[in-house]
């Protein structure tokens, strides 16, 4: 991708309001309306995409049709007011959390500028506070007696249809990373609250393609791309190829196989595309090299959940299936791979939703006898924490010079960082797979971290100058580390962040590449009996 003009970038998506541009606010917030350009709004789901997952059981996608941001008239349904609000007081006697984030607000600020949307746009409505205001003003006014009695005057406002547009334009510039959340006395997690507005628009018909699309596709085939079985089995067997020719090992994961000890979910992006598919190639030189008794399954063929960004029945709906499948193979547990809303999903729903899953047995490393009790209930562990048992159980022969050409620093993933507390894990692996790293910034690392930009579905090319703009602070930390220590890897354990960043460096920080923890992992084993080729300039990636 063409480094594109900074100016040009910096004048091109916001219009209206924004800090960025010198432009200032000149009107309260609330008469200042969304405007819809090319290039700021993400393409409207088709509409055979919105019928079919309105037709399938559990899920409810209603008043499907064609429209465009662009046009004045949306075509809402008639009572579009009335399914609204019933739609919202619903989920408040729903969720408990909903009804505190609504009420218990102080408007300290404290959040208004760690979001990395408000950072890169300058747009005021994307502060966090603002954000989730855009939802309150409506609870104030028809939810709460002040609202009902002193309206603006306490902070309320009328349901219009400009608050709609309103809505879907800063739903989809919010990527739930919930950053916002850390830095909150009170704990308003906003990104909860950009989930109940993207619920609310699917009420009326109103959702992105690039998020319902995979939606639809995981719903049919497992996976964000509608692969077929034997697909998904020849992709992997690919990777298989490219190992023996690197390493002069042949390695030989199995599919769908009963009676396996753990079933192994990953992103399906991992197995189809760069540089995803170095990290997947980390997975089976891993799993060959401790013999490891696991099945791949080409039907849970996802471990991504694009039901988080889209609604919570979805959401429910998606991680069934995994359980479902591994209940089906017989297997003890469940390895998942590096993914980032999967996780978030496992921790914060789905016990809730789908648990606990006390068919499986809490995990147990059949290597080192280790048993993790922090998945007594979800019955399923994470690749990164699976790894770091190993190396600090001495189960791995590592040779870390395989990764000099390797300058790393570690990007902590939202929600692995966020929502699991994934911390400690992957900065041990690290230290033990690689000779040369550093952490980024103190503000901008851990709890802390900087999202991609372009997470919650948002990875979509028509809105790239936003996502370049959302994607700033991250870059701009990277930026730092290449120019003071010679950074050229910016490691994760994250698919979206592998596709998200790779942009996000070809436009700010070209010199550096993205990758997976297990693509350094797996680079640095001595395999038995193998036969590797001069892989020090490019690891796995090295063309033979
Ligand atoms: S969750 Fe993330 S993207 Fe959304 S408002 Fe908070 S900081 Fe911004
Ligand atoms: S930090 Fe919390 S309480 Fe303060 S303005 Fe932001 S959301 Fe409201």
């Amino acid at each position: 991708m063409a480094v594109v003009n900074i100016d040009k970038l910096s004048k091109s998506v916001v219009k209206g309001p924004s800090l960025m541009t010198g432009s200032n606010p000149r009107k309260p917030w609330m008469e200042v309306p969304a405007v819809f350009k090319p290039g700021n709004f993400a393409y409207p789901a088709k509409v055979d995409i919105v019928k079919y997952l309105d037709s399938q059981s559990g899920l409810s996608f209603p008043n499907a049709r064609e429209w465009s941001p662009l046009d004045e008239d949306w075509k809402l349904p008639e009572n579009w007011k009335e399914i609204i609000l019933n739609g919202l007081k619903e989920r408040l006697e729903k969720f408990r959390s909903l009804k505190i984030f609504m009420d218990c607000c102080v408007r300290c600020g404290a959040c208004a500028d760690k979001c990395h949307f408000f950072l890169g746009t300058g747009d005021p409505k994307n502060m966090p506070v603002l954000r989730a205001e855009l939802l309150r003003s409506i609870y104030r006014n028809d939810f709460t007696l002040a609202g009902k009695l002193f309206g603006k005057m306490a902070g309320g406002r009328e349901l219009t249809i400009d608050v709609i547009k309103e809505w879907f334009m800063y739903a989809y510039q919010c990527t739930e990373c919930r950053r916002c959340s850390v830095f909150c006395p009170y704990g308003i997690d906003t990104a909860e609250v950009t989930i109940i507005l993207r619920e609310l628009l699917h009420l009326v018909g109103i959702g992105i393609n690039w998020i319902l699309e995979p939606v639809s596709n995981s719903n049919r085939t497992g996976n964000h791309m509608g692969l077929q079985p034997h697909t998904y089995k020849d992709n992997t067997e690919f990777l298989v190829d490219d190992i023996e020719s690197l390493t002069g090992v042949k390695v030989n994961p199995t599919f769908n196989r009963k009676g396996a000890e753990i079933l192994f979910i990953t992103p399906s992006a991992d197995v189809f595309a760069e540089p995803g598919l170095y990290t997947a190639m980390g997975y089976l030189i891993l799993f060959d090299a401790i013999g490891l008794d696991y099945t791949w399954s080409t039907y849970a063929s996802e471990g991504g959940n694009f039901g988080l960004f889209t609604s919570n029945e979805a959401m429910k709906k998606l991680n069934a299936k995994m359980y479902a499948e591994a209940k089906r193979l017989g297997v003890k547990y469940i390895l998942g791979g590096e993914c980032g809303h999967m996780w978030r999903v496992l921790h914060q729903y789905m016990n809730t939703m789908n648990g606990p899953a006390d068919f499986l047995e809490v995990p147990k490393s059949p290597i080192t006898g280790t048993v993790f009790d922090n998945a007594a209930s979800t019955r399923m562990i994470h690749i990164t924490e699976f790894t770091a048992d190993l190396i600090k159980n001495n189960k791995l022969n590592i040779d870390k010079s395989r990764n000099d050409y390797v300058r790393a620093t570690w990007h902590d993933s939202c929600n692995p960082a966020r929502a699991m507390g994934l911390l400690e894990e992957p900065r041990y692996v690290l230290d033990h797979v690689v000779n040369n790293w550093v952490e980024m910034p103190e503000n901008c690392i851990r709890e802390k971290t900087y999202c991609c930009g372009s997470g919650t579905g948002l990875n979509t090319d028509e809105i790239m100058e936003l996502r370049m703009r959302a994607g700033l602070p991250r870059a701009n930390s990277v930026k730092y580390v290449h120019d003071r220590h010679d950074v050229n890897h910016l490691a994760c354990v994250c698919a979206i962040d592998r596709a998200t960043l790779t942009s996000l460096m070809d436009y700010w920080v070209p010199e550096v590449k993205v990758c997976g923890l297990s693509e350094l992992v797996a680079n640095s084993l001595v395999l038995e009996g193998e036969n590797r080729q001069d892989l020090s300039e490019e690891g796995l990636r090295t063309m033979v």
